[in-house]
């Protein structure tokens, strides 16, 4: 059994309470660390006079202590010896301190099976993100408004718990779950996996979590394998010891860390390469040649001799593990996500609508309509919710073909802006058509040909709803002058 004391943000076990200086003062941080610096070393010199009182966690190297700002976390054993000198010690650190240990504030968690805290963080970040998106009120934002604060949500708060701790794919899809009803606040018109892409290739941008996890595991290998810091030391020494850390074995008993390092370490591998120095590194397995490792080369040529030749060594400095994707060899989310992720393919189609020079809003619109996502009585029919179908501006079936295209008026408007932008107008039948034959026939990004037909259908869905749920007359003339005020707006917005 071992136990470590620990806290959490608003936990402190050392609680700072300064006799004579003041909070604030610009003395303070510097009497602190050199506090913290003999609290430390204190511990470290404590454990090196009593090694049995160490907190065994099955790796040679001993970490008796581990401070986070004002926050400080100790490992021991769990014996009552062992707990006795640490208070013995800690007693003595509050008299020439001169600090107080909050007992209130601090706590200790016996960690034989630590999955009940795990669960509990889990928990808590989960919760999180449920009340971060609640308290924004999905019902009160458009649809643009949620994407953007997807993509901000996305970009922020799980980004952290995935870098320190890697979770089970059940709370990813948890996770995403919470994300996905946000966004479509009721009706679920896709999976989340669909918008976990980017606009040109018929995503919203979004990142897909398990995704970001893998690549941030892979920042990890690397940080492992350059064994600089005390968590590298660590893991090599526990998980690697005579192995070489690409031939090290995972067992079922090995902790969710490692075997998450585990999952991704072919994949990281083949991203880093080794600059020679030293030369400390696997002359067989690390890969510092262009070819990669030489043990997985079966026949080595005079060529690879010439290579081995030619190869650069800075003698005197340690080896250095390099990303081989980025300019300055350091590592790249963007990279590495960018080669996580699986690929489809790009779509014109769906890169005009996304043009920066589009309301995000309408932008969506065009997007569910490429896709056929919307509520029309033909799409809720198929989705098995029948409704007494009846369009807004005539008594025809309402389906998405005669909302935007067939109905007399919206043939009215096509043919009119057509003729404004000289184009041809002849049955206009689909948004895929229409997009081929306005919005792609110029090349310049935001141009007015490109922005028309999105605005028109804007407009077009605006209008019908207006007269559907608020009972407002659905005419040419309304619409044509929203097109044109929208039209107006946007080209100000632009200059
Ligand atoms: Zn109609």
């Amino acid at each position: 059994m071992a136990i470590f004391a620990a806290n959490s943000p608003d936990n402190g076990v050392l609680n700072l309470d300064w006799q004579g200086v003041r909070q604030g003062d610009p003395l303070s941080p510097a009497l602190f660390i050199l506090a913290e610096e003999y609290l430390l070393r204190g511990l470290q010199h404590l454990h090196n006079q009593h090694p049995e009182i160490a907190y065994h966690s099955g790796c040679s190297v001993k970490v008796p202590a581990l401070g986070f700002a004002d926050d400080v976390l100790i490992f021991t054993s769990g014996s009552k010896s062992a707990l006795s000198k640490v208070i013995g010690f800690l007693e003595h650190y509050q008299l020439i301190s001169g600090q107080v240990i909050n007992r209130e504030k601090s706590y200790w968690v016996i960690s034989s099976k630590a999955s009940p805290t795990r669960c509990s963080i889990v928990q808590k970040a989960t919760e999180k993100i449920r009340w971060k998106l609640q308290s924004w009120g999905s019902n009160f934002l458009s649809f643009g408004g949620r994407i953007t604060l997807l993509q901000s949500v996305l970009t922020t708060l799980p980004i952290y718990f995935l870098q320190v701790m890697p979770m089970p794919a059940a709370v990813y899809n948890k996770i995403e779950t919470i994300f996905n009803k946000f966004l479509w606040d009721g009706l679920g018109w896709c999976k989340w996996s669909k918008v976990c892409a980017p606009y040109a290739e018929g995503g919203l941008n979004m990142r897909s979590l398990s995704d970001i996890h893998q690549a941030f595991m892979q920042k990890s290998w690397m940080r492992m394998r350059e064994g600089n810091c005390l968590w590298s030391k660590f893991m090599l020494s526990k998980y690697c010891k005579t192995h070489h850390p690409r031939l090290a074995p995972v067992h079922t008993s090995h902790s969710r860390v490692w075997k998450n390092l585990h999952k991704v370490r072919d994949e990281a591998e083949s991203k880093l390469h080794w600059q020679l120095g030293q030369g400390l590194c696997d002359f067989w397995v690390d890969s510092w040649l262009e070819i990669g490792p030489l043990s997985l080369t079966n026949v080595i040529s005079r060529d690879h001799l010439d290579m081995v030749r030619e190869t650069y060594v800075d003698i005197g400095s340690p080896d250095k593990v390099i990303w081989k994707s980025s300019a300055d060899g350091q590592y790249k989310f963007k990279s590495a996500y960018e080669e996580v992720r699986q690929q489809r393919q790009e779509s014109a189609l769906f890169s005009v609508i996304w043009h920066q020079n589009i309301p995000k809003k309408m932008s969506f619109l065009a997007w569910r309509l490429l896709n056929g996502w919307l509520p029309v009585d033909e799409m809720m029919t198929k989705k098995g919710i029948s409704l007494a179908s009846k369009c807004a501006c005539c008594a025809q079936e309402e389906t998405i073909k005669h909302v935007f295209f067939t109905n007399p008026i919206a043939q009215q408007l096509w043919s009119h802006f057509a003729r404004l932008l000289s184009k041809r107008s002849n049955n206009i039948h689909s948004i895929h058509q229409v997009l081929r034959s306005w919005s792609l026939s110029v090349s310049v990004a935001g141009h007015i040909k490109q922005v028309t037909p999105i605005v028109i259908l804007w407009a077009l869905w605006e209008a019908r709803n207006k007269a559907k749920h608020m009972a407002i007359p659905y005419s040419f003339a309304r619409i044509r002058g929203r097109i044109m005020t929208l039209l107006v707006m946007n080209s100000k917005l632009q200059n």
